[in-house]
């Protein structure tokens, strides 16, 4: 007998999850991501995603190490997508995002993620050198 790994009920034989519990997960997945994306294009603040973030571990079965997976994602991307050189605003939106979301989770990846990040940005950021871009992945 399974116990399904999202609400924790009896799951039948052989099974670890209910169908019903697995796609509402990825649902809050789905706005979890689509909420951090809309944070970093300052579609919506700050307070706006602490919101979905409370409503997905709430109603979805999404739990901080999802959280901490999909922000390293989110934020992968919108330091990649990213036109050299960044501009402060952006760093703000990372530190700020780290600040408000990543630090309560204390996962490992995300701590280290968040000292690489704001010391890879800050870098960037720094008016010294690095006029080129051409060591930047991204100036293919
Ligand atoms: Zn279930």
């Amino acid at each position: 007998m399974g116990q399904c790994k999202y609400c924790g009920e009896d799951a039948g034989f052989f099974s670890h999850v209910h169908k019903e519990c697995e796609e509402k997960h990825n649902q809050g997945l789905t706005t979890l991501e689509d909420g951090i994306r809309r944070y970093f294009r300052d579609a919506i603040k700050m307070d706006d995603l602490k919101k979905i973030v409370a409503q997905v571990k709430q109603e979805h079965y999404v739990e901080d190490p999802d959280i901490a997976v999909s922000s390293a994602k989110c934020i992968d991307e919108y330091t990649e997508k990213s036109r050299w050189p960044f501009h402060s605003h952006q760093l703000d939106l990372v530190k700020n995002y780290i600040n408000n979301i990543g630090v309560p989770y204390h996962g490992q990846q995300l701590v280290s993620r968040k000292e690489s990040y704001i010391a890879s940005l800050s870098h960037l950021l720094s008016p010294a050198g690095h006029m080129c871009p051409r060591d930047h992945p991204q100036s293919r």
